[in-house]
């Protein structure tokens, strides 16, 4: 089996319109490309092409999402609302998620495709996947579009995997730099899916993210929230995983993990204030490989969401798809070494600390 790949050139049309990052321009802000372009995914995807690794994958095609889809997340009356604006001239979903014409079928499709992608590895079609999909979707929330993102398409994958296809516990690991406060809103009081967030402290959205929300009712345990210090780097993320996440995932025990992928906690991100790099993502995508293949049979999707350096995330994207599918292509990172001799990429020990403050009783929880 090969591994799948999924994108489309839809997503890219997806119009975020003009920002200084992502704040609004006026008289006394030059505009500029918003932050969440095209740019660093059509970078990805044609660095993909370049190194030929693209010819030893199983290309998936995305499918829209059907409106129940959506619906077993959303409200019915944001979708309507978000079709609406679309079929106008577009608008904000909610909070920092602005959108032009035709991102309502654009956000319906990058939903379908990580359905798409899910299903495929579901199936056993493919050994696992990587959907490169765009609007991303891990802030959105069940009645307004959060953070650049307007569907949920984790969430909603997941969700799609439970109803229908049989699977009894799906677990979702986002390594976002951003906090999954969309993903953790929906799965908030169940059990049947384990959130997992690994998020700069107190970034996005502000005042979520933080180690003592863990959940509600039936979900009390099933969130877990691992906050670190700005500046972390290789060691924390790794320390992270072998802690927190793998041992969450053993406990645990699910059917299938999802990742949300964000590449935002690399080194050069004008959005986070990490030091992750591609060899650290290579680690860390090696690690859930290896959980998936004692766990679940290998099944293993990551679905894409944020990562802002048009430099950096094609690296980063081609080492997890190179770890994900076992070809090794010629491309060499320029940018490795420099960022891997980064002062304190080892683990520090107030991440250390902040490591052991998110752990306390979290694998006791999913006993
Ligand atoms: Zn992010």
């Amino acid at each position: 089996m090969k591994t799948g790949f999924l994108t489309h050139e839809l997503y890219m049309w997806h119009d975020t319109g003009t920002a200084s990052l992502y704040l609004q321009p006026g008289l006394t802000v030059e505009p500029d490309e918003h932050a969440e372009s095209p740019k660093t995914k059509r970078r990805m995807r044609n660095l993909m092409e370049v190194s030929g690794i693209m010819d030893d994958l199983e290309l998936i095609k995305p499918v829209a999402a059907q409106h129940k889809d959506i619906t077993r997340f959303h409200t019915e009356d944001y979708v309507a609302r978000l079709q609406k604006m679309s079929n106008d001239r577009g608008g904000d979903a909610g909070e920092l998620t602005p959108f032009g014409p035709g991102s309502f079928e654009i956000a319906m499709l990058s939903a379908g495709g990580v359905i798409s992608a899910a299903e495929a590895v579901w199936s056993r079609q493919v050994k696992n996947a990587y959907a490169l999909v765009r609007p991303p979707g891990h802030h959105a929330e069940a009645d307004w579009g959060r953070g650049f993102c307007m569907f949920g398409n984790v969430a909603i994958a997941a969700m799609k995997l439970l109803a229908q296809h049989g699977a009894k516990r799906i677990a979702v690991v986002d390594w976002d730099v951003h906090h999954g406060n969309g993903t953790q809103s929906a799965f908030w009081d169940r059990d049947d899916v384990l959130m997992i967030s690994i998020h700069q402290d107190d970034l996005y959205p502000k005042g979520t993210g933080h180690i003592d929300e863990r959940g509600e009712g039936a979900g009390e345990g099933y969130t877990i929230n691992v906050p670190l210090p700005p500046g972390s780097g290789t060691g924390a993320y790794e320390q992270t995983f072998r802690q927190i996440v793998v041992p969450a995932l053993e406990a645990y025990q699910p059917d299938m993990i999802i990742v949300s992928s964000g590449f935002d906690a690399g080194a050069v991100d004008p959005l986070g204030r990490m030091m992750m790099h591609s060899g650290g993502y290579r680690t860390l995508t090696q690690m859930l490989m290896d959980a998936a293949d004692k766990l679940c049979g290998g099944k293993l999707l990551m679905a894409h969401e944020g990562g802002y350096s048009p430099n950096l995330v094609p690296y980063c994207g081609l080492a997890v798809m190179e770890q994900l599918s076992g070809v090794t292509t010629d491309i060499v990172d320029p940018m490795l070494d420099i960022m891997a001799g980064y002062g304190q990429q080892a683990l520090q020990q107030h991440q250390a600390a902040a490591i052991d403050a998110a752990c306390k009783g979290v694998l006791e929880a999913l006993q």
